[in-house]
């Protein structure tokens, strides 16, 4: 039986405010346990929620950025369950009339097709507190801190038919409320979290049951439970059992998906509009002034990126990953004056070293200023690239500009056409039998044994002859 993969995903993005969506209690990350839980968020008696407006703004932009139906009119409910990390007995969300509705987003797949995956809607709600077991003996610890965090539930069609793609989807929304400044998308704080609903279908077939995973705390375990999880429903169906629509845990030490709980139905959960709230209803003043400062999105930034710079669509891309990695780049280009050159560079020797640091664009102890400075002395031949990859390892260790640099430890590259040539000279006198075997070898030889003489003059002139002149040179010498 040939399978066809399903997923549709359920992110959370945590919002960006400094208050929570009904208090004005601070969403700071990392504070004391319960210090940061104020009276609205418990849920206590006599008090009243009050929209945060910077929340509203946000959901807008993210309406705007997937191309989504804006709901001019949207209404809180109360989505009622017990739990221990719930102390109000009920959750603050969106449930029949989203804030953003039906949108869409393209991913790029590795064969570098794009396809469209749909987004179902947005809606704003609360986030609830936080069990903690760890630190506990047989008991559980309960931090509020979190309860009445603003998030943005983002739900997907389930248009995904394979793991790759729903990273590839993910990463997109990632990157988006990124891009627009709604949300930090830390993953290991929790701040963007994705749930996975997967099911399969003999290719083609009607949907089939799903399971929902919970606990991916990155990109590669989201591909890691999906796969484990499409493999264990094939089992199932494969020695004539049924895939149960239950809520599964991922564990990442093992590696697999386990039974958490059975799943709820919508209707389990009580739902009505919460009378405490009124409905939140958007003019065109209020729309407009949330758009307003709306950066270019990432889609947009990697197709002008091709065009301006002659990049390919997979170094755009990946050039445009992050606001600040494109605004790095485009800050070297204009200081380098060589767009090709600062691609080349900030993908690989700058990205090597901020890797290996555990650094991340915005940490890189050289400027895009001063790494497009250096750049600008390989576009201009005073160094050549070999030279400029130690220049760029001072200027990364020590700090200060590349012409300082190739100033004080005269760096700069020989260009003068006849001290290259003494230098020839002198490699070929000194190599008398090398010399020989060349002038004996044909054509295709010659070629590999030129690197030999190259390599000699190179070292006589401590990297510093120009390469180029030296070649020719060499080439010119040894057949005379
Ligand atoms: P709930 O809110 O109860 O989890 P929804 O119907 O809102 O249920 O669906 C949640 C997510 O599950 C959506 O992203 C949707 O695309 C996805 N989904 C629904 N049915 C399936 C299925 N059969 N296989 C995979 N994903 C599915
Ligand atoms: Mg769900």
């Amino acid at each position: 039986m040939q399978w066809e993969t399903v997923i549709g995903l359920e992110i959370h993005a945590q919002l960006a405010t400094r208050s929570k969506i009904f208090s004005g209690a601070s969403t700071a990350f990392g504070a004391e346990p319960n210090t940061q839980a104020c009276a609205i968020d418990l849920g206590l008696p006599g008090v009243l929620p009050v929209l945060n407006r910077e929340a509203v703004v946000m959901a807008v932009r993210f309406s705007a950025a997937i191309g989504a139906d804006l709901e001019r009119r949207s209404v809180f409910a109360r989505k009622n369950y017990f739990y221990p990390d719930l102390p109000k007995g009920y959750q603050i969300s969106q449930f029949e009339l989203p804030i953003v509705g039906r949108g869409s987003v393209d991913i790029l797949l590795d064969d570098g097709e794009m396809r469209s995956v749909g987004v179902t809607r947005a809606h704003l709600e609360e986030d609830a507190g936080k069990s903690l077991h760890e630190d506990f003996h047989g008991l559980t610890g309960i931090d509020l801190n979190r309860a009445g965090t603003p998030l943005l539930e983002i739900v997907s069609e389930p248009d995904m038919r394979s793991a790759k793609e729903a990273v590839a989807y993910a990463r997109k929304i990632h990157q988006i409320v990124r891009y627009i400044g709604i949300c930090d998308g830390n993953m290991q704080e929790g701040s963007f979290r994705v749930d996975a609903n997967v099911s399969i279908r003999p290719l083609g077939g009607e949907l089939g049951t799903r399971a929902e995973l919970k606990n991916i705390n990155s990109f590669r375990f989201l591909e890691r439970a999906i796969n484990f999880e499409v493999e264990r429903q094939i089992d199932v169906l494969e020695s004539g059992g049924k895939v149960v629509q239950e809520t599964r845990l991922y564990d990442p030490d093992r590696d697999e998906t386990r039974s958490m709980r059975s799943k709820e139905e919508a209707n389990d959960y009580r739902y009505f509009p919460d009378p405490d709230l009124l409905p939140v209803e958007l003019d065109d003043a209020f729309i407009d002034a949330a758009l307003t400062g709306m950066p270019e999105l990432p889609d947009a930034r990697r197709a002008r990126f091709c065009e301006a710079y002659a990049l390919s669509q997979s170094d755009a891309a990946q050039l445009t990953a992050s606001r600040e990695l494109a605004d790095y780049y485009e800050a070297a280009v204009q200081e380098a004056g060589d767009a090709r050159l600062a691609a080349t560079w900030i993908m690989g020797e700058l990205a090597g070293a901020l890797n290996r640091g555990g650094l991340d664009i915005g940490q890189s102890p050289i400027s895009a200023v001063l790494l497009g400075g250096l750049l600008r002395r390989i576009a201009d031949n005073t160094i050549s690239g070999k030279i400029a990859k130690q220049v760029f390892e001072t200027m990364w260790s020590e700090g200060g500009a590349a012409d300082a640099i190739i100033q004080n430890r005269g760096l700069r590259q020989i260009t003068d056409a006849g001290a290259i040539a003494g230098i020839v000279d002198a490699v070929v006198q000194a190599n008398p039998s090398q010399v020989e075997a060349y002038r004996q070898a044909d054509e295709k030889k010659q070629a590999k044994m030129l690197g030999f003489f190259v390599g000699q003059v190179m070292q006589a002139s401590k990297g510093k002859a120009n390469p180029t002149q030296v070649n020719e040179l060499l080439r010119r010498k040894l057949n005379a």
